[in-house]
């Protein structure tokens, strides 16, 4: 599962973070996914749950903010936010984007402690 060695990553990163911070106990760990990362929010949390497991961080509730699509139209020369990815449209002029700026994403944005 794809969600699995994502999990395992982020807890690493969130493991080196909350000791260079000094967190004690750390309660939220705040990710940035994006919608085209092709990662599902609910598998994540639960992969995350299991890798956690006998760490310090075990316990520490993953909260998942997802992330739109976010393209570059030449023709409107300008950036837009898709609400849904596909069909991968400016939605100012319909016409079919060329450049995907963000929603690929996979990020580790705060952690959330005690002490
Ligand atoms: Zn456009």
């Amino acid at each position: 599962m794809h969600e699995v060695s994502i999990a395992q990553s982020l807890l690493e990163l969130a493991l080196q973070v909350s000791r260079e911070q000094g967190l004690g106990r750390v309660k939220a760990i705040y990710v940035r996914v994006g919608v085209l990362s092709g990662v599902v929010p609910d598998a994540l949390e639960f992969a995350f749950e299991a890798v956690s497991e006998g760490t310090p961080l075990a316990g520490a509730a993953l909260v998942i903010e997802e992330v739109p699509v976010k393209v570059f139209c030449s023709p409107c020369g300008e950036e837009h936010l898709l609400r849904r990815p596909f069909p991968m449209r400016c939605p100012a002029c319909g016409k079919p984007v060329d450049k995907i700026m963000g929603g690929r994403e996979i990020e580790l944005r705060a952690l959330e402690g005690t002490g």
